[in-house]
């Protein structure tokens, strides 16, 4: 597709996918409309962990060493017992060529502060604080009206308004709503000790407990717990995670030691639904987690939304047609997200019924191997 043939395109959504999907397709030519319904790109300040596909995916996007630089790259993934005794290791090689770490991570604004400007700098303006109103397409175009009284004729859509998306919601009525998987997770900034090379878990447990760090500096503390509970008053979390740390030893007994009222704690319901495929209609496409929004047991959420992106872009360049394009997408990246997500089904299942260590991380070891496979 030439960039005539990219012609405009509308993205809804500035998260992780939406960003991008605006950086890979301004790359073929396209011209790029971002809208966002928030008012700017600040974003929850969690942690992500990124595995080595995500690295390699990242690097794909042209901001590997940015990320390198600012965030945490390492590997392998430590597991430990409850006490903190070391158990083993699970390896997370990636392929020279593929010129990337086996493992990372990073703060969430950090990544978006590299990827909002990566996108300014590819000249795309972003519209914040407006959403879809109204989606009508033939066979030519897609003809959009927005919340803020304007409109717009377009190639295609791309839909990366998050795992609520009202896109979807718009172009697939029938679409699954989000369920809750019976777990939450709890996070939390803490010091990153001297001597902290790697991603750990703490199994055996009733909660699972891990760390990843995000920087030289820092990294963030989750617990992934079973609850029928899916909010919790603030108030309540500082006291409430300090009791799920109670029976941990070695660091994770001192972050535990380091809780106050004032500590910011972030808490989660998981959720998640199966959207059988395609997942595009005509000229809209979803991607990221308004297609196939997945738990985070594989850390991969992120990585399989840039993948999307990067997909999608060199399948345009590829074809034709927008239709040809997105079918070719479909059928070259559709079963890894599912196999993605599945997996991260099947582990948090694993963690619920709190099978062993070793069961848990076999699951993680064989679906990253597969992981790593080209794309
Ligand atoms: C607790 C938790 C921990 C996670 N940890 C990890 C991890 O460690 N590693 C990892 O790789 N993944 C992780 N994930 C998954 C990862 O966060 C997601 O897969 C990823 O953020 C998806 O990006 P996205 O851009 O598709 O969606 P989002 O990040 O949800 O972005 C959607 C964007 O669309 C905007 N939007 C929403 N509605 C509208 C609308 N109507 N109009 C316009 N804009 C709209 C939103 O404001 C937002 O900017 C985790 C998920 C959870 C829930």
């Amino acid at each position: 597709m030439t960039s005539q043939q990219a012609g405009h395109v509308l993205i809804v959504g500035a998260g992780i996918a939406g960003m991008a999907a605006a950086i890979t397709l301004r790359r073929i030519g396209a011209r790029v409309d971002l809208i966002d319904i928030e008012p700017d790109w600040s974003v929850l300040g969690a942690g992500l962990t990124i595995t080595g596909p995500t690295l390699r995916a990242l690097r794909q996007l042209g901001v590997y060493d940015e990320v390198a630089a600012q965030g945490y790259v390492g590997e392998g993934i430590r597991v430990c017992a409850v006490d903190g005794t070391h158990l083993h290791d699970v390896p997370t090689p990636m392929p020279p060529q593929a010129g990337v770490r086996g493992s990372g991570g990073i703060g969430r604004p950090a990544l978006y502060r590299i990827l909002s400007s990566r996108v300014l700098d590819l000249g795309v303006r972003p519209r914040f604080g407006m959403s879809v109103e109204t989606i009508t397409q033939d066979a030519d175009g897609v003809d959009v009206t927005f919340s803020d009284g304007t409109a717009g004729r377009y190639t295609m859509v791309v839909a990366a308004d998050g795992i609520s998306s009202r896109t979807r919601h718009q172009v697939f009525p029938q679409a699954p709503e989000p369920q809750y998987t019976g777990q939450s997770v709890w996070r939390m900034f803490v010091p990153r000790p001297p001597g902290v090379r790697a991603r750990h878990y703490f199994l055996g447990g009733p909660v699972k407990v891990g760390w990843t760090p995000v920087s030289a500096t820092q990294m963030y503390l989750f617990v992934v717990e079973r609850t029928s509970r899916r909010f919790r008053p603030p108030h309540e979390l500082p006291g409430a995670l300090a009791g799920l740390l109670a029976p941990y030893g070695g660091h994770v007994a001192a972050f535990r030691e380091s809780i106050g009222q004032d500590t910011e704690i972030s808490y989660r319901p998981l959720e998640s639904f199966d959207l059988p495929g395609p997942w595009h209609r005509g000229r809209v496409i979803l991607i990221g987690d308004a297609a196939h929004p997945t738990t985070p047991q594989l850390a991969s959420g992120a990585g399989i939304a840039v993948e999307d992106a990067l997909v999608l872009a060199e399948e345009l360049a590829r074809h034709r047609t927008v239709p040809a394009a997105f079918e070719a997408y479909s059928a070259r990246h559709e079963q890894r997200c599912r196999f993605v997500v599945a997996s991260s089904i099947e582990i948090g299942r694993l963690e619920q019924q709190q099978a062993s260590p070793q069961a848990q991380t076999a699951v993680v070891e064989r679906a990253l191997a597969r992981l790593v496979e080209p794309i």
